[in-house]
């Protein structure tokens, strides 16, 4: 492809790790590109008000919060490409090949910020009251429910610590578990045990969720005998995983167990060199809007540096 232009950086996935590498990677004067995916913008588009990203002391909606963000990466010079990513070929090194439907982009460094969900139930009601007492985030939505009972599912770490940070506001926090065993380390089921204001139902899973414009409640199945029962919740947490969105790279880069993109901390840097990953495809931990985008300015100047270094 002797006539392809080779773009310096090209940027894989919208939400705030991609748009803040876009924002710093345009000011260095890298002209880059973003592939911001048919569904742009990342899981801010899903939230309602954002109380925790600094700088905002009213707060913003978060999709509004995510426009700003491509409107500053856009005023400097960043192009977009509202198209999904169907292949890459990073292991025949830089340039790298990016495949677009038909169309092959060349980069001579590629940063991935693809994200990662939050796994949701899938029911309907769920799905309807999102951001009115549905979340997949207490950090980000346990301050909204100070003095209420909330309901948290799972079984895993996720869900001790959800359940136990969401007691800093919560009068009662109920964990709802599939099984009669959980799935958490023994140290944060111990604390979560401990807890006076956590209670715990065995052998039960939520089918529906009740409220009309806030969620008032949960239908609860009981899941040995099938047996359903209504409980009265102001709010319901999700904490039954995360899949991270690495299924075009997973076969070429150095993944975990889980399939989070593995970086050289505090480098953004991936198993190739010239590719970085910033935000929630690499972080199992935080998986906060200013998380993701301290990282994606990291993969930014980590992008200028290689390519100052390597031309
Ligand atoms: P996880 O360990 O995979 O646990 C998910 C939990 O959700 C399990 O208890 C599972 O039930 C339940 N679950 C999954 N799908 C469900 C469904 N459709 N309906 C009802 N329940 C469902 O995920 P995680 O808790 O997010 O943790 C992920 C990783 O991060 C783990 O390695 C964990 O140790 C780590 N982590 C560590 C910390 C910490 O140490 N501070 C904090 C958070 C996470 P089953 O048990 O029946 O499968």
């Amino acid at each position: 492809m002797p006539d392809t232009p080779i773009r310096n950086v090209v940027i894989i996935g919208s939400g705030p790790a991609g748009l803040t590498a876009a924002l710093y990677a345009a000011r260095a004067d890298l002209e880059p590109l973003v592939i911001e995916g048919q569904a742009a913008g990342g899981q801010l588009m899903q939230t309602t008000e954002v109380e925790n990203f600094p700088g905002f002391p009213d707060g913003r909606m978060g999709p509004e919060l995510m426009m700003d963000f491509r409107k500053q990466a856009e005023k400097f010079g960043t192009e977009f490409l509202t198209r999904d990513v169907d292949a890459v070929d990073l292991t025949s090194g830089s340039p790298f090949a990016i495949t677009v439907g038909a169309d092959t982009i060349l980069a001579r460094t590629v940063i991935i910020s693809t994200g990662a969900t939050a796994r949701w139930l899938g029911l309907p009601n769920e799905q309807r009251l999102i951001g009115k007492g549905v979340s997949a985030c207490a950090t980000c939505d346990g301050f909204f429910f100070r003095d209420r009972e909330l309901v948290v599912v799972g079984g895993g770490d996720s869900a001790m610590e959800e359940a136990m940070f969401l007691t800093k506001f919560a009068s009662k926090v109920t964990v709802i578990h599939r099984r009669d065993q959980l799935r958490a380390s023994k140290i944060m089921a111990d604390r979560a045990m401990a807890n006076e204001k956590i209670v715990f139902e065995w052998n039960s899973e939520v089918v529906d969720v009740l409220g009309d414009d806030v969620v008032t409640g949960v239908v609860l199945a009981d899941t040995r005998t099938g047996e359903r029962r209504e409980m009265a919740a102001d709010g319901l947490f999700l904490a039954i995983g995360h899949d991270p969105a690495s299924g075009l790279f997973a076969d070429q880069l150095e993944t975990d167990s889980q399939g989070y993109l593995v970086v050289t901390e505090p480098t953004t840097a991936t198993s190739i060199p010239g590719v970085f990953a910033a935000g929630d495809i690499t972080d199992t931990i935080y998986r906060q809007a200013i998380t993701a985008a301290g990282q994606g300015c990291k993969a930014a100047i980590d992008a200028e540096r290689w390519l100052e270094a390597s031309h």
